[in-house]
């Protein structure tokens, strides 16, 4: 049971949605949009989010869309992760998002939830950082669209009262050899003690990291040491590790030390794909 009272709407438009929450917020509530409701919802059973008013993002045609439209493929903030692994669309964020959760919990989980949650791993931002993929975000002064990457560093940076609209991967990304690997601490579905997707664009590898870290990252520096075919395998796994951006994270999860090992392990298994140029796919 949740403890509290809160308005609910549940708009068709993107701009009702933001004149619903910009009402609700002059009027003093503490409002947030609202995608699958999983995070919000057990968060204020157990009383560490109180909101007073929820903006419903799913009744809204262009959050719900996932098609093709020139060079992109849009994907509505308010589609599950399910609907987007079944489309097989983008076969690597199917791969990245069919991992997150279980099924039951994927045809609840938003794509927007999914990147703007509090729970760290937004593992949906990998296939999302590797490809060049913009955002159009929705808020009081309108739409604006921009790369994902200018508004994500390790967690959505949106202005007040903005929600994730879409989002537009480039249609090559689709096509280009790719690798998934997640390695959970006990069971096959629980959170990522390192989750990796990668993909290889001209014979080059981009790589984008989950869990190791206490937010995602992609770093162009670990992927030139990566590259570099002057290194032995074991010379660029070590300096991987000295370019993380922080120290592995060391949790009730999973300690330091085996995040690190299962780092080197994970990678040292894709360099070893990139290097006998295998076809890639998806690894668990
Ligand atoms: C059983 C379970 C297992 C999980 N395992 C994993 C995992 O392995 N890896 C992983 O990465 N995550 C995992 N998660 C976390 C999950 O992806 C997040 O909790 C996510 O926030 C839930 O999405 P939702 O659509 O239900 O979000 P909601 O509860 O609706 O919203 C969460 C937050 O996102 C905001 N929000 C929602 N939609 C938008 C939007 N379109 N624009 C802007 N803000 C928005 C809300 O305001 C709120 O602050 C798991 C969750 C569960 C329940």
């Amino acid at each position: 049971m949740i403890p509290v009272n809160f308005a609910y709407c549940r708009p068709c438009t993107p701009e009702e949605a933001v004149q619903s929450y910009t009402a609700y917020e002059k009027a003093g509530k503490k409002t947030l949009y609202y995608g699958g409701g999983s995070e919000i919802i057990s968060m204020a059973r157990v009383g560490s989010i109180t909101p007073e008013a929820v903006v419903d993002l799913k009744e809204i045609p262009a959050c719900c869309e996932l098609k093709e439209e020139g060079s992109y493929i849009n994907m509505g903030g308010a589609l599950s992760l399910r609907a987007i692994a079944d489309s097989q669309c983008f076969p690597l964020m199917g791969k990245a998002v069919g991992r997150i959760a279980d099924h039951t919990n994927q045809c609840r989980i938003t794509l927007g939830g999914n990147l703007c949650g509090t729970i760290i791993y937004r593992e949906a931002v990998l296939p999302l950082l590797l490809t060049e993929s913009e955002v159009s975000l929705q808020g009081p002064e309108g739409v604006r669209r921009l790369p994902l990457q200018k508004v994500f560093d390790g967690r959505m940076r949106l202005l007040p009262g903005e929600f994730i609209l879409k989002v537009h991967v480039p249609k090559k990304y689709a096509q280009m050899p790719y690798l998934h690997v997640k390695k959970a601490p006990t069971e096959k579905i629980d959170y990522p003690a390192v989750s990796l997707a990668a993909i290889i664009e001209k014979g080059k590898l981009k790589i984008a990291f989950a869990g190791i870290c206490s937010y995602p990252f992609r770093s162009k520096e670990m992927e030139a040491a990566l590259n570099d075919t002057a290194m032995d395998i074991t010379q660029r796994l070590n300096k991987a590790v000295e370019l993380l951006p922080e120290k592995p994270a060391d949790d009730v999860h999973c300690s330091r030390g085996y995040r690190e090992l299962l780092f080197k392990n994970m990678l040292g298994q894709v360099l070893a794909e990139l290097s006998a140029g295998s076809k890639a796919g998806a690894k668990s």
